[in-house]
């Protein structure tokens, strides 16, 4: 997807938000980072490093942490991997105007070993070492009416 959309939303005149690039990290570690956003509503910004850019959801209701919960996970356009230490106010009147924190960040895995695949087929086998977030939990892809947003699960596995 690359970062077309991303920039299409953002006038970075006006919001401190990186403008970044598509750059894999020559790192032996993917990313993911959770980022906690006091937009028009809160929710949870759920990143992971893949191809170069941060696969982005916004889960509405926060983090799963008891094992069997589920949390409805909406995918949203590619970020930056500039983005993944990115807190800050987004000015009134900005796409995403509010507060961004970082609530946790640390490196990933998928099983299988590859994400990009596992991404397409529409289900990651997670495990996370941040922080706070150490386990596995697993984003499925489900039906989702609107094909820009296409909507996932996230559960505690
Ligand atoms: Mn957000």
């Amino acid at each position: 997807m690359g970062l077309v959309q991303y920039k299409q939303k953002r006038n970075f005149s006006r919001t401190l938000e990186p403008a970044g690039r598509v750059h894999p990290r020559h790192s032996p570690e993917l990313m993911f980072v959770v980022q906690k956003h006091d937009a028009s509503r809160l929710h949870y910004d759920f990143r992971l490093e893949m191809e170069g850019v941060l696969k982005s959801w916004a889960v509405p209701k926060g983090f799963p942490t008891q094992r069997g919960d589920r949390r409805l996970a909406i995918e949203v356009e590619d970020h930056p991997i500039e983005y993944g230490d990115f807190e800050g106010i987004i000015p009134p009147g900005n796409y995403g105007a509010g507060t961004v924190m970082v609530w946790d960040t640390g490196s990933y895995q998928v099983s299988g070993g590859e994400p990009v695949k596992a991404l397409h087929q529409g289900k990651l086998h997670l495990f996370l070492e941040g922080k706070k977030l150490k386990g596995e939990w697993t984003l499925v892809r489900t039906r989702g009416d609107n094909p820009d947003k296409p909507q996932w699960l996230l559960m505690k596995t």
